[in-house]
């Protein structure tokens, strides 16, 4: 055994205690849902702490669904998608996705984790720049990071911000540029990379954490103005947001045009797991040719993806799931509101409770789980020093009493708490 190895990692963990940034991990011994059973507890808790928001996880038709997929197709893909892995399950998902979005191609992944490497990675390189705001979800600047392309973060959903990340003096033009090095023309040529330079802009639709929506409307003609191109997550708006569920596309109005590429998961509102990227035949074909993500891994049990096309039939058909999700978020909204609880400016399924303090955070949590509610607490380094948080994520089978039931043992704790300010 290689002591020096261990006694680094063990004095890294030791660290991570005494920072009071410890993580941990519970374990479900029941079905994911709206009532939860943790080990070792005996009485369930009402789950205020998964996104899946229209309650899918768990649902008959799509166990159903894995039955019959497993059935028709087994369960392993065998192998990636390139070699033999692909199957028509996976076809079919991908060709109901392009149509019910309007792209003319999409492309599936394990993840939206692998889903945003390969994006980032194999559509850009060293000579471009990503520009993406500041909240973005960790898979995006891991991205952008794989990518080797010039990185830039812009401040949360600032248009100003974003235009003069876009704006500023590029790398390419300073002596950094090796390739300009004993060039008779520098300038020429450091203008002629610039002009091959392509800019990004990476945005979260819906934030992970904040539950607020990228200003998509006012973004494009910032990036129509430099000639970017825009790459949007939408992990937590589909299924979500706009009238038919189809995410921030449908809340802004935008076409595939506006919006030329889509990354959404199927982890969240479609309760099941994986991604796709939704995009023109060029991008698509770019990830086949390109993106390691993509090319080096195996394909999702084809069983999966049959379950993912029919958990996107239900959302297509049934609307009042997401009416009812609609109807859960007001009503908290609403009555939290009323009690004068730290809330955030969020219309989505996501709804913070900014506490700010960590340690009011981890003790508010307890206290709502000794009343039977599962509300994670976010901390640093996930969110910014100061701005620790309540997560509460609604769903479309919350009881209205239980979402009642919360905010009076949230208000509860608040009114008698609240000195931690
Ligand atoms: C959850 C999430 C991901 C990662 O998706 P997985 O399928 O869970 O790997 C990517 N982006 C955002 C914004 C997410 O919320």
């Amino acid at each position: 055994m290689n002591q020096k190895f261990y006694r680094k990692l063990d004095q890294r963990l030791q660290q991570q205690h005494q920072s009071g940034l410890w993580r941990e991990q519970k374990t479900l011994t029941s079905p994911q849902g709206p009532l939860v059973l943790q080990q070792g507890q005996t009485e369930p808790l009402v789950n205020f702490s998964s996104n899946d928001y229209l309650s899918l996880a768990s649902h008959p038709e799509l166990i159903d669904a894995l039955h019959q997929g497993a059935a028709q197709f087994g369960i392993g893909s065998g192998a990636s998608h390139l070699i033999c892995g692909h199957s028509d399950a996976h076809l079919e998902l991908q060709t109901a996705l392009a149509e019910w979005l309007g792209y003319e191609s999409v492309t599936l992944f394990s993840c939206g984790y692998m889903a945003n490497l390969a994006m980032l990675q194999s559509l850009f390189g060293k000579s471009d720049r990503i520009v993406q705001d500041k909240l973005n979800h960790a898979s995006l600047i891991d991205g952008a990071r794989a990518s080797e392309a010039e990185h830039k973060r812009f401040q949360h959903c600032s248009v100003a911000s974003l235009q003069q990340q876009l704006s500023c003096l590029s790398r390419g033009s300073s002596s950094r540029d090796s390739s300009n090095r004993g060039s008779p023309d520098k300038a020429s040529i450091s203008r002629k990379s610039d002009d091959a330079r392509i800019k990004a802009v990476v945005t979260d639709g819906v934030f992970s954490m904040d539950g607020d929506i990228a200003p998509l409307d006012q973004y494009l003609p910032v990036v129509n103005q430099h000639e970017a191109v825009i790459l949007v997550d939408d992990a937590h708006g589909l299924g979500v947001l706009g009238e038919t569920g189809r995410g921030c596309k449908e809340y802004f109005n935008l076409d595939a045009q506006q919006l030329p590429i889509l990354m959404g998961t199927f982890g969240k509102a479609f309760g099941t797991a994986g991604a796709f990227v939704a995009s023109s035949k060029t991008v698509a074909e770019s990830f086949t040719q390109f993106a390691r993500p993509y090319i080096y891994t195996t394909a999702m049990p084809p069983a999966l993806a049959y379950t993912t096309h029919k958990s996107l039939t239900l959302l297509q058909q049934d609307a009042e799931r997401r009416q009812r999700l609609q109807r859960n978020i007001q009503l908290f909204r609403d009555i939290a509101s009323d009690k004068g609880l730290p809330l955030m400016p969020s219309i989505t399924a996501i709804q913070p409770v900014l506490l700010k303090q960590e340690q009011a955070c981890i003790d508010c949590a307890a206290y709502l789980k000794q009343h039977g509610f599962w509300v994670g607490a976010i901390r640093p380094p996930t969110v910014a020093n100061g701005s620790a948080r309540l997560r509460i994520t609604l769903n479309a089978d919350h009881q209205p009493s239980d979402i009642e039931r919360l905010v009076a043992c949230l208000s509860q704790w608040w009114r008698t708490h609240r000195a931690y300010d």
